[in-house]
């Protein structure tokens, strides 16, 4: 098995990290030629959705990768990512990947409450340490997306069949019961 990770910005380090715990070998998608190898399942790490989105595309990674999730690539998504996957922007005309049926309104938290930790449970798993860093807020969901975690009334982690979005950063924490969840429950 072999996990490929969005390593254009943000904290995709931070990802491969955590599938090293886990014993899970990872490779890095930088450019276009490392889509030619064969991965089993992709990470979008937390870090910026316009510059990721715009990297993507300048790198003529953008479609290749789109085709991919929509082909049923099992893809977990973190803050930027799940961005990146939703079809549908709040407050901003952007649609990255689109793939998914939520619709996240960027930077939800307000200044005060950009940035906090606490702990919640996601899909049943107690006490999950969860990082939201300017965070999104995903505001709605078409049928077919299931609620994985809520923080404070406010959807915090969605699946769609292969797809796993959170607009926390579980990846933070040391923490690998999300990405072991990832690998058992979507691979
Ligand atoms: N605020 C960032 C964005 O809009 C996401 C922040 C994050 O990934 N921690 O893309």
């Amino acid at each position: 098995m072999l996990v490929a990770v969005l390593a254009l910005q943000g904290d995709f380090a931070e990802h491969e990290a955590v599938f090293k715990r886990l014993d899970v070998p990872t490779c890095q998608l930088r450019q276009k030629r490392d889509l030619e190898q064969h991965f089993d399942a992709l990470i979008l790490p937390g870090g910026e959705s316009t510059v990721q989105g715009k990297l993507l595309r300048d790198l003529d990674m953008f479609e290749p990768l789109r085709n991919r999730i929509r082909d049923g690539l099992p893809v977990m998504a973190t803050c930027a990512g799940s961005i990146l996957l939703a079809r549908q922007l709040l407050d901003d005309p952007a649609v990255h990947f689109g793939t998914m049926g939520i619709s996240v309104r960027r930077n939800a938290y307000g200044r005060q409450l950009s940035s906090f930790h606490t702990t919640g449970t996601f899909a049943g798993l107690k006490d999950v340490p969860m990082s939201f860093i300017r965070a999104p807020q995903i505001e709605f969901c078409l049928p077919g997306v299931e609620v994985l975690a809520e923080h404070d009334g406010r959807i915090t982690a969605v699946r769609q069949g292969k797809q796993l979005a959170m607009t926390f950063h579980p990846e933070l924490s040391g923490d690998t019961r999300i990405a072991a969840y990832f690998l058992s429950e979507m691979l």
